[in-house]
């Protein structure tokens, strides 16, 4: 099956929902056991199934078997947002005294988290530039349990290379992670560039119409190859005091996310609703359309940005002027760079006043909605950076960021100019 096809089909025989062609929302808590043996047998891992809705849910199995599929992955687990994503992933390979390698050109709440909330549970966050890896692998050491970087980087918007990284991880035998939230599995599959994990912020791309957080782990084969029998991740490798000493890499499984579900699921409890995956669901089946859609319209606003005569300048990765535009037809699908694009403005102050002008952008702290959407990461998402932080995550103080929606792309151009007549 290829994407299209696996988006609205994938994982769902109507017949055995009462011939319902949507995919049902299972709204429900728990699920009744046959028997005791029954029961028993779930608990143990020795049949698979639904015992209770932190665990799993049937629409939410639907929405993480059909995510995965187009991710090429071997398992998945849907959390209750990207944020809880991201988390699981660090906390299910981490402990105190380990450190996590995170690239400086990430989302900022994914770089506060690593800076600042994991160290006090004394898990260090180390940060690297996507384009000076010697910065990675100078910081490597035997504590080091997983390397995480963003596929198009939110919001410096450029494309790293990925097969570096990937060769790096391996070299060192690392799991290495990617946020794929603004390529989406459409424009770019990281698993099959080598990457072993990845999560995203499906409240974007995929839901597509801003109506609902959630996020996904996707592990792929080498997961659990590279976990085996690896020191880093002993835990993976030893009887889990916490379920009855199960030994994570005696099962033939996909076991990061196995063990995301069954100790972090379970202990941190950021669940899906079974609502919110229906919607995800529903997003998902014109993700392939929406991301070709978008992408051929941010290519045109950018070209129209990088010709205006206020616009120091733009950063799209489908630009030939950009410094990602190698990366970016190497590593995206025909070249399609997604939505999100960043131009920059002489000054804070105009910067603010175009994200105050325009009549059909959004003044609003999201990407990957349907509707488009302006912000000032500076005054915003990337407030509680410091200057060099600022620096070092690309977000210049007259930086403006867009995320193009599904509005006509002339529509589009015109408030942009309009909005920047004023300035
Ligand atoms: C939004 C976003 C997140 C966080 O996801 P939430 O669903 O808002 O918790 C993580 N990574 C990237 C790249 C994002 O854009």
């Amino acid at each position: 099956m290829l994407d299209k096809t696996k988006a609205v089909r994938f994982a769902y025989n109507p017949n055995e929902h009462l011939g319902a062609m949507s995919v049902p929302i299972y709204q429900t808590t728990a699920y009744e056991f046959r028997d005791s043996e029954h029961a028993a047998n779930l608990f143990e891992l020795k049949e698979l199934g639904n015992i209770y809705t932190r665990l799993n849910n049937p629409t939410t199995d639907i929405f993480e078997k059909r995510f995965c599929a187009l991710e090429n992955g071997y398992g998945a687990v849907a959390t209750a947002s990207g944020t809880a994503a991201i988390f699981y992933t660090f906390a299910n390979v981490a402990q105190s005294g380990d450190n996590i390698l995170v690239a400086k050109q990430c989302y900022g709440g994914t770089l506060t988290m690593a800076a600042h909330t994991i160290k006090r549970f004394g898990i260090e966050g180390r940060f690297f530039d996507i384009f000076n890896l010697d910065e990675l692998v100078s910081q490597i050491d035997e504590k080091t349990k997983i390397i995480f970087f963003e596929t198009i980087p939110n919001p410096a918007i450029e494309v790293a290379d990925i097969e570096k990284i990937v060769q790096i991880a391996n070299e060192h035998n690392i799991l290495l992670c990617v946020d794929n939230t603004v390529a989406t599995p459409i424009l770019c599959k990281p698993l099959d560039l080598g990457a072993d994990i990845v999560v995203h912020s499906t409240s974007k791309y995929c839901n597509g119409q801003g109506s609902a957080i959630g996020g996904i782990i996707v592990e792929g084969k080498s997961a659990a190859a590279k976990i085996k029998d690896n020191s880093r991740y002993a835990h993976f490798n030893e009887p889990d005091p916490s379920y009855h000493g199960l030994v994570y890499t005696d099962l033939d499984m996909p076991i990061f996310t196995l063990r995301a579900r069954l100790a972090l699921l379970r202990d941190f409890g950021g669940a899906p609703s079974p609502f919110n995956s229906w919607l995800n669901i529903q997003g998902m089946e014109t993700l392939a359309l929406r991301m070709e859609h978008i992408s051929n319209s941010a290519l045109e606003i950018a070209k129209f940005l990088e010709a205006h005569p206020k616009v120091l300048s733009v950063n799209y990765p489908g630009l030939e002027s950009s410094k990602s535009y190698k990366n970016a037809q190497k590593y995206l699908k025909d070249g399609k760079a997604s939505g999100l694009l960043s131009f920059v403005l002489d000054s804070k102050t105009a910067a603010q006043k175009v994200a105050e002008s325009t009549k059909i952008f959004s003044l609003v702290v999201n990407i990957g909605d349907s509707k488009s959407i302006i912000t000032h990461p500076a005054s915003t998402t990337h407030q509680q950076l410091s200057k060099e932080e600022l620096e070092a995550a690309g977000v210049d103080e007259g930086l403006i960021r867009l995320s193009i929606g599904l509005e006509d792309t002339q529509d589009l151009i015109a408030d942009l100019k309009d909005a920047l007549e004023k300035v």
